[in-house]
C-alpha cells in the first residue's frame, strides 16, 4: 500500500502499488479513509460487493460478484456460478498471502460455496513478474455445477425455470462463461422470432435464451469444445439449435453472397482491439461482420449487435455499425443500447469499468 499525493503535497488517497506493472498504482481508498489492515479492508469491500449483487441480480444464480475497480477491489475478480466461486488475481497486492486468506475466508463465511476455484491467466502473473501457479481449486470441493439465468423472465425460455447452463470452474473461456451479457440474453429474447443466427455463440448463451420464440436457431462459433458445451446445454434446456464449427467471417462471407436470409442475427465477437493500436484494424473488422450480417436481414428482421472492445468507444461503434448499414442499404431502427449487466458495475467517473456495447436494432427496409 502506498500513499498518494499531488503535486503539492496534498492527500489524495492510498493505492495499491506494484513495482512491476504499467498501472504503477491503483487507488483503492481517498485519503479521508485510514487504512492500517489491508486483508481487513479487502473482507469489508467483498461484503459490501455482495450487498450491492443482492440489489442488482435476480432470478440468476451466476454473475459477477466482484469487478475489481469497480467494487473498490482493483485487481480482484470474483464469479459466482452457483454453488462454485471462480476467482481471478491479477494483480502483486492481491496476491500477497494475507489477501489472498481475507478473499477465501470472506467468501466461505459469505455463501453457501461448495468449492473455490482460481483461473490463472499466466500472461497477467509475468506482467507483475509473479511466480508460476496453476489453476484449480483454492477451497471446498467442487469445481463443476449447474447454473440458472434469468428464471422469471417471461420473455426466455421455461420462464418459471429460467435458462440453464452447464459450468466446468476448469474448461471454457475467462472464468467459464460471459455473464456480462446476461441481461442482454433476456432482453434480445423480447424481440425474437423467425430463424436466427447466433454467430459467435460460445456456450449458447443468446441462442439457449431465443430458442422458445424462434423456429430455428443456428450458433456458430471457431471453438469445438464451446460448441460441444453448448449442445450438452440444449439438452439441458429441452432444445434444438443447429451447431457450425465454423471461422464466422468465412462463414458470414458465403452466407451473404448466396443470398441465405435470417430474421434475427446475433454478433457477438471476441474484442478486436485490445490495445489502441489495433483501432483502425478493429473497426474495419466490425465493419466487415456487421455489413454481412445486415445482408442477410430484410424487413421487420431483428440485429443485435456487440463489441467488447474497450478502446472501440460507444460513439465509434455506432458510427461503424452506421456505416455497415448505409452501405447494405438498410433502414434500422435504435430499440436497446445497452453495457454490461448491473453485477458489472460501471462507475461514473471510471470510464476504464465500461466496455461492452450492445445494440438491438430493426431492420425498417
Ligand atoms: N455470445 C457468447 C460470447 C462470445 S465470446 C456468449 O454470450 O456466451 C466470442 C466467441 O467467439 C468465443 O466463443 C470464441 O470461441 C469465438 N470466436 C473467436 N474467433 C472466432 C472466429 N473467427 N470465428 C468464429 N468464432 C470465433
Amino acid at each position: 500500500m502506498v500513499r498518494v499525493v499531488d503535486e503539492r503535497g496534498k492527500g489524495l488517497g492510498t493505492a495499491l502499488y506494484s513495482s512491476s506493472s504499467q498501472i504503477a498504482i491503483r487507488m483503492l481508498a481517498r485519503d479521508r479513509e485510514e487504512i492500517s489492515d489491508l486483508p481487513a479492508l479487502i473482507a469489508k469491500r467483498i461484503r459490501a460487493a455482495i450487498a450491492y449483487r443482492r440489489l442488482v441480480v435476480t432470478g440468476s444464480d451466476a454473475y459477477r460478484l466482484v469487478f475489481s475497480e469497480a467494487d473498490f477491489l482493483p485487481g480482484l475478480i470474483v464469479d459466482r456460478y452457483g454453488d462454485v466461486l471462480c476467482v481471478q488475481i491479477l494483480t502483486q497486492a492481491m496476491d500477497a498471502e494475507p489477501v489472498r486468506g481475507a478473499i477465501i475466508e470472506t467468501l466461505v463465511q459469505e455463501l453457501q460455496a461448495a468449492g473455490i476455484v482460481e483461473r490463472v491467466d499466466p500472461r497477467i502473473r509475468d506482467l507483475e513478474q509473479l511466480g508460476p501457479r496453476a489453476s484449480g481449486l483454492l477451497w471446498g470441493q467442487k469445481s463443476s455445477t449447474t447454473i440458472t439465468m434469468n428464471a422469471g423472465d417471461a420473455n426466455c425460455a421455461n420462464p418459471a425455470t429460467g435458462v440453464r447452463f452447464h459450468y466446468d470452474g476448469l474448461e471454457g473461456q475467462k472464468t467459464g462463461a460471459f455473464l456480462d451479457q446476461r441481461e442482454n440474453y433476456a432482453l434480445a429474447a423480447q424481440y425474437a422470432h423467425g430463424n436466427v443466427l447466433d454467430v459467435f455463440c460460445y456456450q449458447g448463451g443468446f441462442a439457449l435464451h431465443l430458442a422458445a420464440k424462434c423456429s430455428s436457431v443456428t450458433g456458430v462459433d471457431s471453438s469445438r469444445p464451446a460448441l460441444e458445451m453448448a449442445e450438452k446445454n440444449a439438452g439441458l434446456n429441452g432444445r434444438e439449435v443447429e451447431w457450425i464449427e465454423a471461422n464466422a467471417f468465412d462463414l458470414l462471407r458465403d452466407y451473404a453472397s448466396s443470398g441465405k436470409k435470417y430474421d434475427m442475427v446475433v454478433l457477438d465477437p471476441p474484442a478486436f482491439a485490445k490495445t489502441k493500436r489495433d483501432l483502425d484494424k478493429a473497426r474495419s473488422g466490425y465493419k466487415e461482420l456487421n455489413l454481412r450480417a445486415l445482408k442477410m436481414l430484410g424487413p421487420g428482421g431483428i440485429f443485435v449487435t456487440c463489441s467488447c472492445s474497450f478502446h472501440v468507444s460507444e460513439a465509434d461503434f455506432l458510427e461503424v455499425v452506421g456505416d455497415a448499414a448505409r452501405d447494405a442499404h438498410k433502414s434500422l431502427r435504435v430499440l436497446e443500447i445497452r453495457g454490461a449487466a448491473k453485477d458489472h458495475p460501471k462507475l461514473l467517473n471510471v470510464p476504464e469499468t465500461g466496455y461492452l456495447k450492445c445494440v438491438i436494432m430493426h431492420v425498417n427496409d
